[in-house]
């Protein structure tokens, strides 16, 4: 649905806006009024009424009335230059200060006996409350508090919103020109949300909702708002949050209705493969995996994502897919982040696969022998092929690609997804990931894919015992270390490795594999693991450790994720504070394999600091990677976290995935219910929302199918 035409008025055209301000406004993205509509206040200001100064409290902004007491120019103990003016009313005094001012300006100004109204935000230094850089609005000779605040209605006396601002745009001129807009404009705002969904879910039509989130009533709560617990924030987001939806449950339905591979299920493999183990499946494993058949034997494409907390047994999920394939002469890609992830796959389907008779082959870039390896995968020879990246370049040719499986999903985006596909005529997808995706998350960046969870591990695992340990106490850790040792254990110490120090983390890494060796464990063996290695060297030193032959495994990061040595039962991380709390519960999680008892050592530097101890503490009191996950979010922001800008999504202007988890519940709920009973998009009513849909989605929704 195309913008209406008053909202693309220039922001010119607004009363007070010249050529210099409109410039500024561009350079903020706000070109047009509709634009502007969209740039919601960061936060609200409460000035119903002023505070008197012994109510002010540090963090938060304040308006009182006082008297200026004193005013000049002083200097800090680090000879820093500030301006400084006592103000008082009859409760208290607070000092503002200013650390860049013309002086002659300030002094003229500040004249003591003077009055005013002092806005700004207060902030605590020791015992003393102050304020920098106020704003202020002075009273006039004889003029009393509600005069002045009569003066200026606009400003004093309700709850004001406070903007975002660019270079030569003040707060007071940008809510002038808001106020500007929003009165004369918000009325052209058509909203497109089916009637009934919107009465259903209590939101304002959008003109009112913009009129409410720019000037809010004065009886709202601001503590609310402040939250985006408001009506109008509610209803924004909602619509924002609604068409989101609608085009993720389009995407997921357009998936469903594309022609793909029917697969038989005969159990021809996977019976033999299921006797072959030492094991039972687990109830979750068993439960996702009948999801996965049944979206195998059904005529449409699988987009599938299999969501489990690490070493809850997906690898063995994703093998009895590929199985079931193979049972239909079709063959299978599984793609994995790392080369070395990628071998230990390879190491461990093959075992299997060998036994049954099917032929697997490991493909990355740096494979011996590749001419012939992708000859027998261009044949039809080869029915698995494990790999890195290398998988899905031009050279490599399918003879009848079924499925491809993708491991550690976060690690790859929706283009590998897409060109992984694009290997067969239209093969099954499943995308396997163990960091925990938070709901909000799931429901977002992956909302186009069929969601399984395996919420169980398998029986005979004992909690992980997490601690945290300050570099202080350095030897309490190696003395766990090597008890654990000397009963016949392996341990992992991990180094973080970061990109922009990486030489200098390799170099941190390396040094402490020989610290150990030689002066602390002189006694056992000792390994390090890192990524400038080649994969030669990588694997048989993983194959070393996974023998025993080797009883410390110092390594970078590389062994973040899928290694699997259930005797190592110690894993020391060093520098933990530099972790990202889902990674440390992906590197927790290659201990606690086995049933012995498993201990995970968070190592700290010297200094406490108040903020990374709470983080790490997470790790103490909760093995629950979503709990985790969740936590990391909140600290860290979705930005980042799992690559979201690459997920191919219209940006959200006003809903906030974290913050406005409910509304995005029930924005989904409602979409994908409408999409259900009307997947064309043909009833009355129902129109509009295709344009609106194209509209909001631009060119990244490909709606061939409701044409
Ligand atoms: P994930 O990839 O989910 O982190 P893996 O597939 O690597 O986990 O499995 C972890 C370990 O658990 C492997 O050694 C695997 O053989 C084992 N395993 C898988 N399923 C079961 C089961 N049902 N019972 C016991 N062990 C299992
Ligand atoms: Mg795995």
């Amino acid at each position: 649905m195309e913008i209406p035409q008053e909202l693309k008025t220039p922001m010119q055209f607004i009363k007070g806006v010249g050529p210099k301000l409109a410039e500024a406004l561009t350079r903020m993205g706000v070109a047009t009024v509709h634009d502007a509509l969209y740039v919601l206040p960061n936060r609200y200001e409460d000035r119903r009424e002023l505070k008197r100064i012994r109510d002010l409290r540090p963090g938060a902004t304040y308006s009182f009335f006082g008297t200026v007491v004193s005013a000049q120019p002083m200097v800090t103990k680090g000879g820093r230059k500030y301006f400084e003016a006592i103000v008082q009313d009859d409760s208290g005094s607070l000092a503002l200060k200013w650390f860049h001012f013309h002086p002659m300006f300030m002094k003229k100004n500040w004249e003591p006996g003077r009055r005013g109204i002092f806005i700004g935000e207060v902030s605590q230094f020791g015992f003393q409350r102050e304020m920098h850089h106020p704003e202020v609005e002075w009273a006039g000779e004889g003029e009393d508090l509600a005069q002045v605040m009569a003066r200026d209605p606009d400003n004093f006396g309700r709850i004001l919103p406070v903007y975002p601002l660019t270079e030569g745009v003040t707060q007071k001129v940008m809510r002038k020109i808001m106020r500007e807009t929003v009165q004369r404009y918000s009325r052209y705002v058509t909203g497109c949300l089916p009637a009934d969904v919107a009465e259903r879910q209590k939101v304002l039509s959008l003109p009112v909702a913009f009129r409410e989130a720019h000037a809010p009533d004065p009886d709202s709560k601001v503590a609310d708002l402040n939250l985006g617990k408001g009506e109008a924030h509610r209803s924004l987001a909602f619509d924002e949050l609604f068409f989101l939806q609608m085009g993720l449950a389009l995407k997921r339905r357009g998936i469903a209705v594309e022609d793909g591979i029917a697969f038989q299920v005969a159990h021809r493999y996977t019976r033999e493969l299921l006797k072959l183990l030492p094991f039972s499946l687990t109830n979750a494993q068993r439960r996702v995996l009948s999801e996965i058949k049944e979206d195998m034997m059904s005529p449409h494409p699988m987009h599938r994502l299999v969501q489990g907390d690490v070493g809850c047994g997906k690898t063995l999920v994703a093998l009895l897919a590929a199985l079931i394939c193979v049972e239909n002469d079709y063959q299978v890609a599984i793609m994995a982040p790392t080369e070395l992830l990628a071998e230990q796959h390879y190491l461990n389907i093959h075992k299997y696969c060998e036994q049954l008779g099917i032929s697997v082959a490991l493909l990355t870039s740096s494979s011996k022998g590749k001419g012939d390896t992708l000859d027998r995968i261009a044949s039809g020879e080869t029915k698995i092929v494990v790999g890195t990246h290398a998988v899905i370049q031009q050279k490599v040719e399918f003879h009848r690609l079924g499925l491809g499986v993708i491991d550690e999903q976060h690690r790859f985006g929706v283009v590998q997804r897409a060109l992984l596909k694009k290997k067969g005529e239209n093969p099954d997808i499943l995308v396997m990931t163990a960091t925990p995706i938070p709901r909000t998350l799931s429901m977002t960046v992956f909302g186009d894919l069929a969601l399984s969870v395996i919420d169980e591990l398998p029986p005979g695992r004992t909690p992980i015992e997490t601690r945290i340990v300050r570099e202080s106490r350095r030897n309490e850790m190696y003395s766990v270390v090597r008890d654990e040792i000397s009963k016949g254990r392996q341990a992992y110490v991990i180094y973080p490795l970061v990109e922009e120090s990486e030489k200098s983390d390799l170099k941190a890494a390396v040094q402490m594999a020989e610290h150990l060796a030689n002066d602390i464990f002189p006694d056992l063996r000792v390994a390090v693991l890192h990524g400038r290695m080649t994969a030669a060297e990588k694997e048989a030193t993983m194959l070393a450790f996974k023998k025993g032959d080797i009883d410390i495994l110092v390594a970078t990061t590389v062994i973040e994720v899928g290694i699997d040595v259930p005797n190592a039962t110690v894993m020391v991380i060093e520098h933990a504070e530099r972790f990202g709390l889902s990674q440390l519960h992906q590197l927790r999680g290659r201990v606690g394999r086995g049933s012995e008892r498993s201990r995970c050592i968070l190592m700290t530097g010297f200094q406490r600091s108040e903020d990374g101890d709470k983080r790490l503490q997470v790790m103490v009191e909760s093995t629950d990677g979503f709990a985790i996950a969740e936590a990391d979010l909140e600290i860290r922001g979705p930005g980042d976290f799992l690559g979201t800008r690459q997920a191919g999504l219209p940006d959200l202007k006003v809903a906030d995935i974290l913050r406005d988890g409910g509304v995005l519940e029930q924005a989904r709920k409602e979409a994908f219910a409408l999409v259900e009973s009307d997947p064309e998009l043909r009833a009355p009513g129902h129109e509009r929302l295709k344009s609106e849909l194209m509209y909001r989605w631009g060119g990244r929704l490909e709606l061939a199918s409701i044409g």
